[in-house]
């Protein structure tokens, strides 16, 4: 199978024999265990999780985050089980394998596409729903590495959308670009969060996406020629000047962000100066300075229109120097300056930091974490992290990170799910009345009982992140019973139970 061996090159050039071993290990075991099942696209079921495995070793994860990709459908679809995986490959991996299998069930309802997505949109509830998805995502990941394999697979499943139902494929797209292309951005990671978009924005838009690839085509064409001109131009200013260039090339402009850049700016293409780019890579940041200063000495640059996101970067961690200039021909360009670490860390966002650490030989041990020295936050995964905290008002500190793969912000929050697939996100401790209250006030007054995940449970139960909850109602009309005030945790369920006692 071409994917392994490529897998096995690559992993080699990175890893010890250990490591090396024990992948092997996760191949030899994930081959065995999904040889009977075909994806439903007739291929062999193996290759997704070898695509998988790839997109991470891509973006240079430790062995563990690699074993556990290979792993990552083990759990849910065949007949191995955690306690297997955490035997053969230690308990790091185990966890992984059974954070991305709780992932699996965190989707957004079927219901909500009848209607097609541009009216979705307009549902303040839906992206009220997306929001509460994304959180609980994150809540039910604790480890941000679950996280990079759930996107990856995630990537791998939209590659391949193509040979789903039709009537399925609109779901998975939208859940794709709001949910997982969202998280892939604020992680900073601008190579997953693109192809994420793109393939999304062509099943949920089919036309729009041919009608604006058709015009971008043909704008392109006719961009080659100047831009090339610019490229080699650039090159000699640049080796005049005695500044090593590690690479100039061209970047068009994903079609899903020039999409959304369109439609605020009339859909006029003319006004739009970065549907191509010259993208310059220099040794270091005094070096993208000098670069500026040399390609404004030769092109005016035009006003106004000079990014500094080096000084100032962007909440995500991106950082690169953006000038529009009349280059050659008095042809409008945009030129986007970084330096080597800037160009890995906008293309890998997050992951790249641990790159560095993975390189070196590490000692034979079974949990990564043993041998992982405390490292310090470095400024822009701060960032990224206070971005995230934004979500959860009451993160206290950052040092709250046991170590950098860990997070918890959501520690005091449970999700519940409705029957139909709607999700509530409530306090620790939460009770069943306190989601009827959540749910609408008439079924928090009405409740005479409720089950979780099938089973009857009582109205004080604290309920457990993830289950299902259904709340059974009579249909008389009725008060709220005053005796809940014991035990309701929200103050929504206590308002309106001291209301209904009014009334
Ligand atoms: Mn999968």
């Amino acid at each position: 199978m071409p994917q392994e061996q490529i897998l096995l090159d690559k992993a080699s050039a990175r890893f010890n024999d250990y490591q090396i071993n024990r992948i092997r290990k996760a191949l030899i075991l994930a081959k065995k265990a999904h040889s009977k099942q075909k994806r439903l696209s007739g291929e062999n079921y193996i290759y997704h999780p070898l695509e998988t495995a790839l997109l991470l070793e891509d973006l240079k994860l430790d062995a563990d985050t690699i074993i556990a990709g290979i792993l990552h459908d083990t759990v849910e679809d065949t007949e191995v089980d955690l306690s297997r995986i955490k035997k053969d490959f230690g308990k790091d991996v185990a966890h992984l394998v059974e954070g991305v299998t709780k992932l699996s069930k965190i989707r957004l309802k079927k219901s909500w596409f009848g209607i097609g997505k541009k009216k979705l949109e307009e549902i303040p509830e839906f992206e009220r729903q997306v929001e509460t998805l994304r959180k609980m995502l994150l809540s039910t990941s604790k480890d941000i590495r679950v996280i990079f394999i759930k996107l990856a697979d995630r990537i791998h499943n939209i590659r391949t959308l193509d040979s789903v139902p039709p009537e399925s494929q609109v779901r998975i797209a939208t859940e794709t670009l709001d949910i997982y292309a969202t998280l892939a951005d604020r992680l900073g990671i601008g190579q997953w969060r693109g192809e994420l978009e793109d393939l999304s924005f062509k099943y949920i838009y089919p036309d729009e996406y041919s009608k604006l690839s058709l015009r971008m085509g043909r704008i392109l064409k006719r961009k080659k020629n100047e831009v090339e001109k610019a490229k080699k131009l650039l090159m000699k200013f640049l080796i005049k000047s005695n500044i090593k260039v590690i690479d100039v090339h061209g970047r068009v402009k994903r079609i899903y962000s020039l999409w959304m850049k369109l439609k605020r700016y009339d859909n006029d293409l003319s006004s739009i100066f970065d549907l191509v780019a010259l993208r310059v890579i220099v040794e270091n940041e005094e070096d993208c300075y000098r670069t500026l200063g040399i390609i404004h000495d030769h092109w005016r640059p035009l006003p106004d229109r000079i990014k500094d996101y080096i000084a100032l970067p962007k909440p995500n961690g991106y950082q690169s120097i953006h000038t529009t200039v009349a280059g050659p021909g008095g042809k409008i360009i945009e030129i986007q300056i970084r330096d080597k670490k800037m160009h890995e860390k906008a293309e890998q966002g997050i992951a790249a930091h641990w790159y560095y650490e993975n390189i070196k030989p590490r000692k034979k041990s079974l949990f990564f974490s043993r041998t992982k020295k405390p490292q310090p936050i470095p400024k822009y995964i701060g960032q990224w992290f206070k971005e995230l905290s934004s979500w959860q008002k009451n993160i206290k500190d950052l040092t709250e990170l046991k170590d950098n793969y860990q997070f918890d912000f959501f520690k005091d929050r449970i999700f519940i799910y409705t029957p139909q697939g709607d999700v509530k996100d409530l306090p620790m401790g939460a009770t069943p009345i306190d989601f009827a209250f959540s749910v609408h006030s008439e079924v928090g007054n009405r409740c005479i009982g409720a089950k979780a995940n099938g089973k009857i449970i009582s109205l004080s139960h604290e309920l457990a992140n993830g289950d299902v909850v259904e709340i059974l109602t009579t249909k008389k009309n009725k008060k709220a019973n005053k005796d809940w005030l014991r035990f309701v945790k929200t103050s929504v369920a206590r308002n309106h139970i001291r209301r209904s006692q009014k009334n």
